[in-house]
């Protein structure tokens, strides 16, 4: 006979039992809850190292092609300059050449002129001495005190002289009625 104190008791334990039914499940599903959150977490981590991974190796691909693109410049740059060294140097050589040729062409050109000053202030000379009364050396030393320091450079010109048009130097006198220079060779009467 069951007395009101079992049933009390019976009840106490089938609800004891339910609790522990529903809780065993909700662990259950808690873990599996879990578990699932887990395999996600763990499948976006992948997928996100995955992701990192494909950028870090394209970023590496850009950075070594860009290396590949900057050393192709620099080599190409090089090149360039290296062959442009030696047409430099043709240049210099070229520019060296003619401007000794120049040279060469202003120092023919003006031997003629400095030996027919040469000649012309011989002939001068020759003159001078043909004239006593007109000494050279009397007349320099007198336009030397006279002009100065400044005519110091034009003093080995007779003292008479008057300015080059041609060469602006005092040297210009008169030789047999023609004024003639006797620094440049200039003539007026040609
Ligand atoms: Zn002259």
């Amino acid at each position: 006979m069951h007395t009101v104190g079992e049933a009390v008791s019976n009840a106490i334990e089938a609800v004891k039992e339910t609790a522990q039914n529903v809780g065993e499940a909700v662990a259950e599903k808690t873990e599996a809850a879990v578990a699932t959150v887990s395999a996600a977490a763990s499948d976006a981590k992948e997928a996100v190292a995955k992701r990192a991974k494909a950028a870090v190796k394209k970023v590496k691909e850009v950075k070594e092609a860009a290396q590949e693109t900057v050393k192709t410049a620099v080599a190409k740059a090089r090149k360039a300059v290296t062959k442009a060294k030696p047409a430099a140097k043709k240049a210099a050589k070229k520019v060296a050449k003619k401007v000794a040729a120049v040279k060469k062409a202003a120092a023919k050109k003006a031997a003629p002129v400095k030996k027919a000053a040469a000649k012309k202030r011989a002939a001068y000379e020759q003159g001078a001495k043909k004239k006593p009364e007109v000494s050279a050396d009397t007349r320099r030393s007198e336009s030397t005190v006279a002009v100065g320091d400044a005519a110091t450079a034009a003093s080995a010109f007779p003292p008479g002289a008057t300015l080059c048009q041609k060469c602006n130097v005092a040297a210009t006198i008169l030789m047999d009625g023609c004024a003639t220079c006797l620094n440049c060779g200039y003539s007026k009467c040609g």
